[in-house]
């Protein structure tokens, strides 16, 4: 579903040249479930947003369902991202003004679903995440667990090909956290393809495979049998 060669991404400011990834080489197939693992500043956001087409890569190739990513107009990239994937960030990034209702259904209205069409799927995630007692509330009034399911739901309705989640258990307690990765685990289960990045050894091992960066590389990739 994903595939990177020798994917690289370096940074120029004022005319020093960082290199943040180095030939990166990852597959993500459909069904899996990967922990992508490394300390802050290993490069994990920046891969992420990569796989989510927010960032272009410097050299290398990035092939995202079949499609060539350097290849695609700005235009193409933005309409494969609205309808394909569902992000999850640390923040939880809701918009306050709206409520949990409206935050999940915007994708929808952002891909042209009709009104009745958008009530019917949001109603139905809202049951499956079992946070429908908080449609009507705004994201002021949730706890910190209550958002990211919120987020998580917004991420999921569009029935994504894949979940990017970077940190998303940043702003958690480790119980809130513990039952976030349950629900993030019971998706999995039903099929989904998330990729997940954090620092976090414990919580990356609670994924089915684990990539892991160090200084921009792969250094090991469970299912290669490398950890
Ligand atoms: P992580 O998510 O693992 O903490 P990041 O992908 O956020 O890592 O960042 C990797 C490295 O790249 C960090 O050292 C960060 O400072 C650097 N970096 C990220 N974005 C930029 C940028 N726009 N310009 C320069 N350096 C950047
Ligand atoms: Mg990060």
């Amino acid at each position: 579903m994903i595939h990177t060669r020798n994917l690289t991404k370096v940074h120029r400011n004022g005319g020093v040249e960082r290199k943040i990834l180095q030939n990166v080489n990852v597959d993500i197939e459909a069904g899996d479930f990967v922990g992508l693992l490394g300390p802050s500043g290993s490069g994990k956001s920046t891969l992420v947003n990569m796989f989510g087409l927010i960032e272009l890569p410097t050299s290398g190739e990035l092939l995202f369902m079949g499609h060539d990513i350097t290849r695609l107009k700005e235009r193409q990239r933005v309409n494969l991202r609205r309808g394909s994937i569902g992000f999850v960030f640390q923040d939880f990034g809701l918009i306050e003004e709206l409520s949990v209702f409206e935050n999940i259904e915007l994708p929808l209205q952002y891909l042209g679903y009709k009104r009745k069409d958008r009530v019917m799927k949001v109603n139905s995630i809202l049951e499956q995440m079992s946070v429908s007692h908080l449609k009507g509330f705004f994201p002021k009034h949730l706890t910190g667990l209550q958002k990211q399911l919120v987020a998580l739901a917004r991420a999921v309705v569009i029935d994504p090909s894949v979940i990017l989640a970077d940190e998303p258990t940043g702003c958690l307690n480790s119980n809130e956290g513990s039952s976030f990765m349950e629900v993030l685990y019971s998706l999995h289960e039903k099929g989904t393809t998330i990729v997940m990045a954090t620092h976090s050894a414990y919580e990356a091992q609670k994924t089915q495979r684990v990539v892991q960066l160090y200084d921009g590389h792969i250094i090991t990739d469970s299912i290669k049998g490398d950890l």
